[in-house]
């Protein structure tokens, strides 16, 4: 059996990457801190989830946690650990798809001696942890088998961060089927509910927190009158997010209707193929950007800010552009560019769509983490 153990109930993009990892393997069962629709996509598709809550401080630990916080939770964790350590026994491998779940693994592994592996879906910097937090991550990542890193940026990172854990570069898979012939009256009917003037749109995918920069987004339609700006997507961790999603309210309340929130979605093929333009434009180096591969997927154009992951997905000039993060300008002379010009669009878009569909593959992504796993896999 093959344990997946994730801290949150939460569908972030590290959340849907283990969602088909896992129900692309027999013997998959999940393990979360926390319930939420995460662990309905997981019943939904069939793979056996039970929820272990963190209860008090520790669940309140997040990545910019201090020193005082993170003592703060050790008392609430001793059954936590004793709980999880019984569930690791039972495995033949382990797979730790989060920080907190890497730290609790390793953790409890003192007792369950299972073979580890940690999936790093962050840059391992300070521009995302804590300093204790990122002391701490690296001391549980020097206890695994195995590092899967989503990019080479992520694995680089860690090389730099000091870790010595030998690593495996395995990006996000996708099934290209998800975004290829959307039905017409699908986006007809996103176009007549939220565009009735008809005017070209431009969207960023992703939860609201400040790095990821919808901010920027606003700022930069600013100077297009002409389209349309939507943001997809909800604040998912933090106070912080919650806050800043306000304040992206604010700064967007005087462009009215051009400036749309349409909060978390399902139906992101749908909302894809109703754009003319993705934009992505985190502030901070990204990790992977699986809205990137998904919005090539969808045969789109994609303004992606030029650093970490998007570097390896988006080929600039041919399936779309990389622009300074944060540097509002560049944005939108990059977005007038594209806007103006309907077969630079297509042309971008198709050469988007094949170099998605050969670089991330669901299929191959699954073979590779299965073969991974079985190397490591040793019977309970
Ligand atoms: N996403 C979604 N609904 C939304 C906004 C985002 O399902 O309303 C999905 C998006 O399609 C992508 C994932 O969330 O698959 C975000 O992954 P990404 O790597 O872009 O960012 P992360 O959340 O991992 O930082």
């Amino acid at each position: 059996m093959t344990l997946f153990v994730d801290q949150t109930g939460q569908l972030g993009g590290a959340e849907l990457c283990l969602a088909d990892v896992a129900s692309g393997r027999a013997d998959s069962r999940v393990l979360l801190f926390s319930d939420g629709p995460f662990a309905d996509l997981l019943r939904e598709r069939n793979v056996p989830v039970e929820i272990l809550p963190l209860k008090g401080s520790a669940a309140r630990v997040t990545k910019q946690a201090g020193p005082a916080a993170l003592l703060a939770s050790v008392p609430g964790l001793t059954a936590h650990l004793a709980a999880l350590s019984r569930r690791m026994k039972e495995a033949d491998v382990v797979y730790l798809n989060t920080a907190k779940a890497l730290v609790h693994g390793a953790a409890a592994n003192l007792i369950a001696r299972r073979p580890l592996v940690f999936h790093l879906h962050d840059l391992p910097n300070r521009e995302h942890f804590s300093r204790a937090n990122l002391a701490i991550l690296m001391a549980a990542a020097s206890r695994v088998d195995l590092v899967i890193a989503n990019s080479q940026a992520v694995a680089d990172e860690y090389g730099k961060a000091g870790g010595r854990t030998s690593v495996a570069v395995v990006p996000n898979g996708f099934d290209p089927a998800r975004y290829a012939n959307i039905p017409a009256e699908a986006i007809a009917s996103v176009s007549s509910e939220w565009n009735p003037h008809r005017r070209p749109v431009v969207s960023i995918f992703g939860r609201i927190a400040r790095w990821k920069g919808q901010h920027v987004l606003i700022e930069a339609a600013r100077q297009i009158p002409e389209a349309t700006f939507r943001i997809i997507g909800e604040p998912l961790f933090t106070d912080d997010d919650r806050a800043y999603a306000r304040e992206l309210q604010t700064l967007a309340q005087p462009m009215g209707d051009r400036v749309q929130f349409l909060g978390f979605r399902t139906d992101i093929p749908v909302l894809m193929a109703a754009s003319d333009i993705v934009v992505h434009c985190s502030t901070a180096p990204e990790p992977f950007g699986r809205v990137l591969v998904e919005a090539m997927l969808s045969g789109k154009p994609v303004i992606a800010a030029d650093a970490g992951g998007p570097r390896e997905i988006v080929k600039e000039g041919v399936t779309g552009f990389l622009t300074p993060p944060g540097d509002v300008n560049t944005l939108a002379d990059a977005l007038r560019k594209v806007l103006a010009d309907a077969a630079l669009r297509e042309r971008m878009g198709q050469a988007g769509r094949e170099r998605a569909e050969r670089r991330f593959s669901l299929s191959a992504v699954r073979q590779k983490t299965n073969t991974l796993l079985d190397r490591l896999s040793r019977k309970a």
